[in-house]
């Protein structure tokens, strides 16, 4: 049914990380859809070429690279064109607080993105969040902001989105269970000996997504899933111990809801980022989007087991992040960048990432979160401590 459908109001967004993967997603979509949506920031790390392509397709006002030379590199190769291009973590909190801006994408890989994002909901700008890093570094600090901000923060991680579509409608205290859906990554089936000598081009083999280098090592290791629950912790309010992960090979079932009446809802569809990025743009809106269906009937089968803590043990520090709580998860995710860094050059070991994690949370001494700088500290602090691991491992 077409007819009668009223269009959607125009949005203005700004896309943090719009070089990526999920940023690269999102464009695709404001493609598909230019009546709808106007860029009036981008940002990303280093890539000035291919933010070059962005901003003559796409037209911002402003944009930024984190990296200085590319910048200066970007400022060349768009002279002439109507565009102010900054520098820097200050070009990023600008490009985040535009006041032009109403929704911000938030896909900037890793800790990187804590500042800026948390820029954007300072400035009062609704967000879709992508990025789960900060989140799981201060998450009850972007929730409080949120709050006082009046923003609200739709996920896009997909089994986030999942959850948040299987809550719609629903009362929060009718609640039994979260459950995640984790694909297993690229080395599910591999026994303990052969997890040791892995190398990163297998491990960035993920099965069903095309994603980013640095979450698809945390597909492999689980710790994903791990960054997953304190995320669902916070996004959604709900205490760890409501919160389970269920291993699900095919990324169908994109996860769950046990309510009360141990009825479940669930939402389900084939693997493409673009089906919760949109909802998180268009909500409560759908957009019609002429990606191939889901076809029950072709994939006949469903296949669930239990996750396996022996092999992938980075998912149990995901839960004991948050029972110890305060600066241990944003702890647990600095020393979970570095090791999947040192092991992406070769440093260290498959094996070693976990080891890394596990020794470094082992001598934090946790403290509350009550600042943005509380959860930097703690980030610089462990990326250190991580970093002498790494030294001591390498090979
Ligand atoms: P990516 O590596 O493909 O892209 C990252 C983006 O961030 C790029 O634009 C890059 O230029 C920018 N960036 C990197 N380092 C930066 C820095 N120090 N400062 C500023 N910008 C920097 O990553 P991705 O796969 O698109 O993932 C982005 C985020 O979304 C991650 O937090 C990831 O966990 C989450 N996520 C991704 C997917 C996916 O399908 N790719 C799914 C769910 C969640
Ligand atoms: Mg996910």
């Amino acid at each position: 049914m077409s007819h009668g459908v009223k269009k959607p109001p125009m949005k203005t967004i700004v896309i943090l990380g719009s070089t990526g993967s999920i940023g690269t997603n999102t464009l695709d979509l404001v493609d598909r859809f230019p009546e709808e949506f106007r860029v009036a920031g981008l940002t990303a790390g280093s890539n000035d070429e291919k933010l070059e392509g962005q901003i003559r397709r796409f037209k911002p006002r402003l944009v930024a690279l984190s990296d200085a030379s590319a910048a200066a590199r970007l400022r060349q190769r768009c002279e002439g064109l109507p565009v102010e291009i900054l520098a820097g973590q200050e070009g990023l909190i600008q490009v985040a607080s535009a006041p032009e801006a109403e929704l911000v994408i938030s896909a900037i890989v890793g800790g990187a993105g804590l500042v800026p994002t948390l820029a954007a909901i300072r400035s009062g700008k609704q967000i879709a969040l992508a990025n789960k890093e900060p989140m799981v570094m201060a998450g009850k600090l972007m929730q409080d902001e949120a709050r006082r901000h009046g923003v609200r923060i739709f996920p896009v991680d997909s089994e986030h989105s999942a959850i948040f579509q299987s809550l719609e409608g629903h009362r929060k205290e009718d609640v039994r269970r979260l459950i995640l859906t984790a694909s297993g990554g690229a080395l599910w089936t591999l026994s303990r000996e052969e997890l040791q000598d892995v190398t990163p081009e297998r491990a960035l083999q993920h099965p069903n997504w095309k994603m980013g280098a640095k979450i698809t090592i945390d597909s492999a290791t689980l710790m994903n899933k791990g960054l997953e629950v304190v995320e669902a912790r916070w996004l959604f309010d709900i205490p760890e111990s409501q919160i389970e992960v269920m291993i699900h090979r095919e990324s169908i079932i994109h996860s769950l809801v046990e309510y009360q009446d141990r009825s479940m809802i669930a939402q389900l569809g084939l693997p493409d980022m673009r089906t919760p990025i949109s909802y998180a743009m268009r909500y409560p809106g759908r957009m019609p989007l002429d990606l191939p269906s889901l076809d029950l009937t072709e994939i006949a089968k469903l296949t669930f087991c239990k996750p396996d803590h022996d092999r992938f043990p980075c998912l149990g520090l995901g839960y004991e992040s948050l029972r110890v709580g305060g600066t241990m998860p944003a702890t647990m995710n600095a020393a979970n960048e570095i090791a999947v860094e040192a092991f992406l050059n070769g440093g260290i070991r498959f094996t070693d990432i976990v080891e890394i994690i596990r020794s470094t949370m082992d001598v934090h001494t946790t403290k509350d979160v009550e600042t943005l700088e509380d959860a930097l500290e703690a980030d610089r602090w462990a990326r250190e401590k991580a970093e002498s691991l790494v030294v001591a491992l390498a090979r």
